[in-house]
């Protein structure tokens, strides 16, 4: 559900009426709903709440806008991040340093020694050399860091190969018959306090069975690090949730998935920590673009429209799909080929697609871009970097500036033995 509704045949966002932004604001444009996000955010916590003991942390990447962690940051949620400069952001946005993840299989040590500084609450070290690492950064400054293990369960999340995360192959967490001794080991060295293990399998699930799987043998696991006598409190189960991106699709509830998690984890007795990213930010946001021309093609006719693959990336990158309506529909259908104005075949959002008859100068929306959408976006064919409003009820405000090619520009330099 989401507050991206039409009204008088124009489509809003909450009160707004997309027109408005796009006239004020130019496109293309991202525009995020912030009762939709509150919703979204509410959802997942109150399905959650029948679980003992449960931390979330946001998993930032999905969408680090500043005034969107304030939002969450308001709900109660702590952070997962996986850079320094995620980690900024958390803080900025006001959050409890002690509920924030450090999440990530390269951390330099400075960002280890910034995060001790800053208090921040976990980290989820993803191999025994970044544990000694942390250890060693740690003990130099008199200080302990809290940590958990990230194991890789090998198991197959049925995704995207490009955002799958927890097969034997990928780099994440350490190898799961390997995880014991490496928990042991660190646990008994100076610096560091292990507290937990952590997985998270993929992104984008269309079913909780391999959820289901994964935190099944991540229990087993932590009884057998307990029957060796050490301490295991905090159980980290990582994001992953999908949403449904085509109008009928069906995916599961915050609702099934914490039934899920309640029979699988009791008796556990431990603090359940989750990460979600896409399923609170997805629905919460729309690209807004306008039709540049339709171009005859060889089959269907080309809609080329002003946002393109460095603006939403997903369809260039995972096959993605996105739904596409007009803002003010006519009623009329077509079939289209959508693309964007960069030189690359791959900046197509869509194929022969039945979509809202449109014409030139007409707005229309690429939906459900609120997760990895803005926060993807580049400035390749030298384009302007994306900017970003956030609606609430009748009012709106843009919360990052559309940065032009002329900024950008301005920032490069040419060596005086090139002049
Ligand atoms: C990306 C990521 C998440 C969030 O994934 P979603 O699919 O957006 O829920 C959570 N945890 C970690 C470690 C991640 O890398």
């Amino acid at each position: 559900m989401d507050h991206f509704e039409l009204h008088h045949g124009v489509l809003h966002a909450e009160h707004v009426p997309l027109t408005v932004i796009a006239d004020a604001v130019g496109t293309p444009v991202y525009v995020y709903s912030r009762a939709t996000l509150t919703r979204h955010a509410r959802v997942f916590r109150d399905a959650l709440a029948i679980l003992p003991q449960v931390r979330i942390a946001y998993a930032i990447k999905a969408n680090p806008n500043l005034a969107v962690l304030k939002v969450l940051a308001a709900e109660g949620y702590g952070a997962d991040v996986v850079s320094g400069g995620e980690m900024e952001r958390a803080l900025a946005a006001g959050m409890d340093p002690d509920s924030v993840v450090f999440s990530g299989v390269g951390k330099t040590a400075a960002e280890m020694r910034r995060a001790i500084e800053a208090g921040i609450g976990q980290f989820n070290i993803e191999s025994e050399e970044e544990g000694v690492e942390l250890a060693a950064v740690a003990a130099a400054m008199g200080q302990t860091a809290t940590a958990v293990l990230r194991v890789n369960p090998d198991v197959d999340a049925g995704t995207h190969g490009k955002i799958s995360t927890g097969k034997a192959e990928n780099k994440f967490g350490v190898p799961f018959d390997r995880a014991a001794d490496i928990y042991m080991r660190l646990a008994a060295t100076p610096g560091i306090a292990m507290r937990g293990l952590a997985l998270h399998i993929g992104s984008q699930l269309a079913s909780l069975a391999p959820l289901e799987a994964a935190f099944t043998k991540i229990g087993g696991l932590m009884r057998a690090i307990r029957g060796a006598g050490h301490t295991v409190t905090h159980m980290d189960l990582g994001g992953g949730i999908g949403v449904p991106y085509k109008a009928g699709d069906e995916y599961p509830s915050p609702a099934d998935y914490a039934a899920m998690v309640a029979r699988v984890t009791a008796g556990w007795d431990a603090v359940l920590m989750f990460e979600p990213g896409r399923v609170i930010a997805g629905n919460t946001g729309v690209l807004l673009t306008r039709v540049i021309r339709v171009k005859q093609g060889a089959a269907n006719p080309f809609v080329v429209v002003d946002a393109a693959m460095n603006d939403l990336a997903r369809p260039a990158l995972y096959d993605a799909w996105h739904d596409f309506v007009a803002v003010s529909p006519s009623g009329e259908r077509m079939l289209g080929n959508i693309v964007g104005p960069i030189c690359e075949s791959s900046d197509t959002f869509a194929m022969g697609r039945e979509i809202d008859r449109v014409v030139a100068g007409d707005l229309a929306v690429f939906r459900t871009a609120g997760a990895y959408g803005a926060t993807m976006a580049s400035t390749y064919n030298s384009r302007a970097l994306v900017p970003e409003v956030m609606v609430d009820g009748a009012r709106w405000a843009v919360v990052a500036d559309r940065i032009e090619p002329a900024t950008i520009l301005a920032a490069e330099r040419v060596p005086e033995w090139l002049d």
